[in-house]
């Protein structure tokens, strides 16, 4: 049996304003608002059980000379790892739900450097637009205009992606966390991925490589879905 594709509930319908990204010291972090039709996105499907709902938006990064993925496929390390935190429509909120095995649902976006990408999104180009004015520690800025959450995945291809239940992987780490990467990456312009590694820390030094140790699997399993018909093996 195939594990089923994710759902995405209201990724279409455009965010309420203001969407305010801020340099977090560690990273750079976007809350996410209801949409303007004053429902929250939320996402169902792959290993979940019941709706999540959309709570915020981060990125983990390298530097100019090294990869900041948080997750390596095949052993490789992406450039950036986005990722977008959903709460178990069960539970109050974010605190709540980290109490809660089936509490935190996170999707992983990954990004890979091009010389000159052959696509540009334009809800990722807003966001990486604002980078710019929260280089220093606690810094706010609003994105111009509005967009959807899903405007943020681009043309991902979200029919392909690995699912474990771990955890966090902040301090405290709880096992609170159903994961599911997507295995494509998508394409980001030398320029924008230069804006994340520009962001400083309380102390004025860059912010980079803010990912965690790659884990033992200690035997959890880690399931694959992919878009073709059928595999050998
Ligand atoms: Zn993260």
């Amino acid at each position: 049996m195939p594990l089923p594709r994710i759902f995405f509930g209201n990724y279409d319908v455009k965010l309420e304003r203001p969407l305010t990204l801020v340099n977090k010291g560690y990273t750079a972090d976007m809350v996410i608002p209801e949409t303007v039709n004053g429902q929250k996105p939320f996402i169902t499907g792959g290993l979940l059980k019941g709706e999540y709902v959309a709570e915020g938006i981060h990125f983990h990064w390298g530097s100019p000379v090294s990869t900041g993925a948080e997750h390596t496929i095949n052993r490789r390390r992406f450039d950036i790892e986005m990722h977008i935190v959903h709460r178990n429509r069960r539970y109050s909120d974010v605190t709540e739900a980290l109490n809660h095995p089936d509490g935190i649902a996170v999707l992983g976006v990954m990004f890979k450097v091009k010389e000159r990408p052959n696509r540009i999104f334009p809800g990722l180009k807003k966001l990486f637009g604002v980078l710019p004015n929260v280089v220093d520690y606690n810094s706010a800025s609003e994105l111009p205009g509005s967009i959807t959450l899903g405007q943020l995945l681009g043309d991902l291809n979200t029919r392909e992606y690995y699912t474990y239940k771990g955890s966090l992987t902040t301090p405290q780490c709880n096992e609170a966390v159903t994961w599911t990467v997507f295995s494509n990456p998508l394409p980001i312009s030398y320029a924008d991925a230069s804006k994340l590694w520009q962001l400083l820390d309380s102390n004025g030094n860059f912010i980079g490589n803010n990912y965690r140790e790659v884990q033992r699997r200690n035997n959890r399993p880690v399931f694959y879905r992919t878009s073709k018909n059928y595999i050998y093996g």
